[in-house]
């Protein structure tokens, strides 16, 4: 079975190469596909956005698609900054989406969160959505070197005291959003070449 995943990001085909070692499952990824331009990403649900980018690389290629959409929620932010957690500041890096997400919070004592992964697979057949959550709260001062964007800033409920660039890679994607959402796409993969 053949499976493109719409991302450029190396870290992410290789989670799934993990995930689907040993099997008949292959995949690449989008640089694989030079020709096909960047998926776009204009709605305002992380559903809505996986399933944008998979529909956009199976009208494409005919080939299965598999794309996520992830970010983080803050309850005290009214959900900010949700999908626009990557651009949430001009500069569009970790460190000044940190700062922000830190001086937002500044003062307050409600600090819950989650970080939510939407996967969505397109396919001859039909298409599917299926989401992660990592339920945490906002750390008051950034810790950790592991991880990426607010990893320093997140202390998941699953790992008392530490945040989420303090774990090893294999740690946080035992109980990540990314790895919750993503333990599905197997036996969500036996069912389709079952019909
Ligand atoms: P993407 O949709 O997976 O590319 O994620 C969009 C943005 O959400 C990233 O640029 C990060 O700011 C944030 N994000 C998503 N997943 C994680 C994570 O596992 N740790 C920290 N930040 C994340």
């Amino acid at each position: 079975m053949r499976l493109i995943l719409a991302s450029n990001n190396p870290h992410k085909i290789e989670e799934l190469r993990h995930l689907f070692a040993g099997t008949a499952v292959s995949f690449s990824g989008l640089s694989d596909w030079p020709a096909l331009p960047e998926p776009p990403e204009t709605q305002d649900t992380f559903a809505g956005n996986a399933l944008q980018k998979a529909r956009f690389v199976y009208e494409r290629t005919g080939i299965m698609a598999v794309a996520d959409d992830s970010g983080l929620v803050v309850d005290a932010l009214g959900g900010q900054p949700g999908v626009r957690s990557k651009r949430w500041t001009p500069e569009a890096t970790a460190q000044s989406n940190n700062r922000h997400l830190l001086s937002a919070l500044d003062g307050i004592t409600t600090r819950t969160a989650r970080f939510v992964c939407a996967m969505a697979v397109v396919w001859s057949g039909g298409e599917r959505v299926i989401e992660g959550y990592c339920e945490g709260s906002i750390a008051v001062a950034l810790r950790g070197a592991g991880g990426f964007g607010y990893d320093p800033l997140f202390l998941p409920d699953a790992r008392p005291g530490q945040t989420m660039a303090e774990l090893s890679a294999a740690d946080k994607n035992a109980i990540s959003h990314r790895g919750q959402a993503f333990t599905h796409l197997p036996g969500l993969l036996a069912e389709i070449s079952d019909t």
